[in-house]
């Protein structure tokens, strides 16, 4: 391992923590909810007090997504970067709310942009995650064709992250929709393969296959539920492991 230090929660030293944009926006259609925001990063805050380093890659759906621009006729790339863009205003949102809690943070983009946030340098990432500084890592990979899954997979195997924590709005990974299936079934434990050949709505697949290339576990669990972060670290939490 690559620089951390003391175990923290449950034996973990270093975490990623990947969360959707359409997390920020609470009930609304669209956009950023404060107050939701706000309650993710008392979740955050709560993970942090044990002691676990914590890096965050959020996505950038709540503002825009690049598939989206592109069917409207815009050009793919061009939407691409939008979205990255939109991750960047997700991250800046979240550093707000986590500093106003006291915690220390940094914001580190994959296309430099220096008067809003720091570029991406591996060992100064690393070492702001020694110095017990929460990392949210915006713009994705930097690259249009991409997604924050994959950019969340790509940061946690750089900063030798011990798993991705997926908060999600169920609490772990079904084998149908549960929001439209009652009879889905929850699974304890499941394979990457069998994510991928059953097509499961985990993440995408490359960012499926490169965490398998890894070994980076993928613990998929409830964003909802109040202590849910702290609690699926702790292994109490319901939540379904991936790897
Ligand atoms: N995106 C990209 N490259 C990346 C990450 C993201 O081009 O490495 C763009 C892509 O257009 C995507 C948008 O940013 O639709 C928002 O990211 P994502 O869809 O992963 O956000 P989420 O669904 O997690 O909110």
């Amino acid at each position: 391992m690559d620089g951390t230090t003391e175990t923290g929660a449950a034996g973990y030293k270093r975490v990623m923590l990947k969360i959707s944009g359409e997390a920020l926006m609470g009930d609304q259609g669209f956009g950023l909810h404060p107050p939701t925001v706000e309650r993710i990063a008392r979740e955050v805050q709560s993970v942090h007090e044990t002691g676990v380093e914590i890096c965050m890659v959020i996505g950038g759906g709540n503002i825009f997504r690049g598939l989206q621009g592109s069917a409207q006729g815009m050009e793919r790339t061009t939407a691409d970067y939008m979205g990255m863009l939109a991750t960047v205003m997700n991250a800046l949102a979240m550093q707000g709310a986590l500093e106003s809690l006291g915690l220390h943070t940094r914001v580190i983009s994959a296309i430099p942009m220096d008067q809003v946030c720091e570029p991406y340098i591996r060992r100064r990432a690393v070492r702001h995650l020694e110095k017990k500084r929460v990392v949210i890592f915006a713009a994705g990979t930097g690259n249009p064709y991409f997604t924050t899954d994959t950019a969340a997979t790509l940061r946690a195997s750089e900063m030798s992250c011990e798993a991705i924590f997926k908060g999600t709005k169920v609490d772990g990974v079904y084998d149908k929709d549960p929001m439209a299936h009652d009879d889905a079934v929850r699974y304890d434990r499941i394979s990457y393969d069998d994510v991928l050949s059953k097509h499961l709505k985990v993440m995408d697949a490359s960012a499926i296959a490169l965490a398998r290339e890894n070994g980076l576990p993928i613990v998929v669990f409830s964003l909802d539920e109040p202590g849910g972060f702290r609690g699926v670290l702790a292994g109490t939490a319901t939540h379904t492991r991936v790897g």
